[in-house]
């Protein structure tokens, strides 16, 4: 490749043969029916080598193809074409007066990269992006054109599929009415009384709810509450109303981030934590994420306080927030609502990686899934424990692309133990 592509942290630069960006979907169905081995890069924000092709692969960005966003507002739904990110799509839904249910802290990634890899935001009712998507368009191994909708089998497999099935073109999503989001952020809720019920409780308070903390300390530095302005403002007796703006990294600017101190706003303009015409999180960072069963969220934050002097010195912040289990075979929150314990990492492999083996050591009791989209090092012969469905995604794969077109090490590593 006469190109250096690398991912938006900058950890990965991406082995392929060549970059091609096709401008038509006959451009892009003739190249991968004339390749051996293809990748798609997104918006390329997850932090290992999923989208990575290897040395003799192709890597197809769908940059050049029309952004395409056809929103019917009758059927509340909108098809989006398969390189577009969360931001503009948001902006046009919202301008016919419709949303999402959900977006993650940042707009900026792609609504195809996203929901292939199970990202979410917070909420106790709140599955990840991926359950608004109701119909997936593929363009598969031989180049020809595939549509599945939810009303198949194979869909389970189809959304979180970390794009080994073939190349998403377009997705179709469930709309609903646009709602209007405050924010509203509190500093130092104390962890020693906060068991199973309070930790619900909290989490409940709003629409969408994360905690976070540095682990220098035991207890949380800071709580984001949001709330939609269709439901009831709770009142949050465990910690203090922030009296500045913040930014969840110690020593960010607040600017960075949307509009707090309880302002109504549009969906998308409060649901993430980050504007979408700024650096979204610190931009010199590693990330990791585990998902587990929510019953076992304080035995969680009980394990990871207990080894919070080796986490906190590699670390800039840990958020906790929650996920309504959903039916995507390789969901992190498949089949169970969820606690995710995410670590926003000092750009530091080699110091990082000790550690990150060091919380998967802690947190392995409780079914933790790795993000697929993170750093880990939680090994393939682990992931068929974790994933009861592996072994039909990988007879989905099969059926799809028999000659595993779409493969690469990270997606064989995944089949390997199915
Ligand atoms: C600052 C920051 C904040 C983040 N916050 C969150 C968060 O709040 N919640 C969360 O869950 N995650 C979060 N993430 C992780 C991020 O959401 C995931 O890594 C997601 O996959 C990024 O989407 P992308 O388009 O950049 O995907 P990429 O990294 O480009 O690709 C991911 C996978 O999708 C595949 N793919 C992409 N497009 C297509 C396509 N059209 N057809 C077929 N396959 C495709 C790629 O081949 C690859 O396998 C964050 C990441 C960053 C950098």
């Amino acid at each position: 490749m006469n190109e250096t592509v690398t991912n938006w942290a900058g950890n990965i630069t991406y082995a392929a043969k060549e970059l091609h960006r096709p401008g038509s979907l006959a451009e892009l169905r003739a190249l991968v029916g004339g390749s051996d081995r293809v990748r798609v890069l997104g918006s390329g924000h997850s932090f290992n080598e999923i989208a990575e092709p290897g040395p003799e692969g192709v890597l197809l960005s769908l940059a050049g193809l029309p952004p395409e966003v056809d929103v019917d507002t009758a059927a509340r739904t909108v098809r989006v074409g398969g390189g577009v990110r969360y931001a503009e799509l948001a902006r046009r839904v919202d301008g016919q007066g419709l949303a999402l249910h959900n977006m993650a802290s940042l707009p900026h990634i792609s609504v195809a990269g996203s929901v292939a890899t199970g990202t979410h935001g917070s909420g106790v009712l709140n599955g990840p992006l991926s359950v608004s998507v109701r119909e997936v368009e593929l363009v598969t191994a031989d180049g020809s054109a595939v549509t599945i909708g939810r009303d198949e089998e194979r869909f389970g497999g189809t959304v979180t599929s970390l794009g080994a099935l073939g190349v998403v073109t377009a997705l179709t999503l469930d709309l609903e009415p646009a709602y209007e989001v405050e924010q509203h952020v509190f500093t130092e809720l104390p962890s020693e009384d906060l068991d199973s019920g309070v930790f619900e409780t909290v989490m409940a308070t709003g629409y969408s709810v994360s905690l976070f903390t540095d682990w220098r300390e035991p207890g949380f530095r800071q709580v984001w509450l949001k709330r939609r302005t269709d439901q009831p403002l709770p009142a949050f007796p465990w910690a203090a109303p922030a009296t500045e703006k913040m930014h969840p990294v110690p020593g960010m600017p607040a600017v960075n981030c949307t509009e707090q101190f309880g302002v109504p706003g549009p969906w998308h303009q409060r649901l993430p934590h980050f504007r979408a015409e700024f650096v979204p999180s610190s931009g010199a960072e590693l990330q990791s994420e585990y998902l587990l069963p929510r019953g076992h969220a304080v035995e969680m934050l009980h394990a990871l306080d207990a080894i919070r002097e080796t986490v906190a010195p590699v670390l800039q912040t840990c958020e906790v927030r929650t996920v309504a289990g959903d039916d995507q075979w390789l969901s992190p929150s498949y089949g169970r609502d969820t606690v995710a314990a995410h670590f926003t990492w000092v750009e530091d492999t080699d110091a990082v990686l000790p550690v990150v083996r060091l919380v998967e050591t802690a947190l392995a009791p409780f079914g933790a899934r790795p993000h697929w989209g993170k750093v880990s090092t939680v090994p393939a012969s682990a992931l068929p424990g974790l994933y009861p469905r592996l072994g039909d995604f990988r007879a989905l794969t099969q059926d799809l692309d028999p000659r595993g077109k779409f493969t690469n090490a990270f997606v064989r590593g995944v089949l390997a133990g199915a």
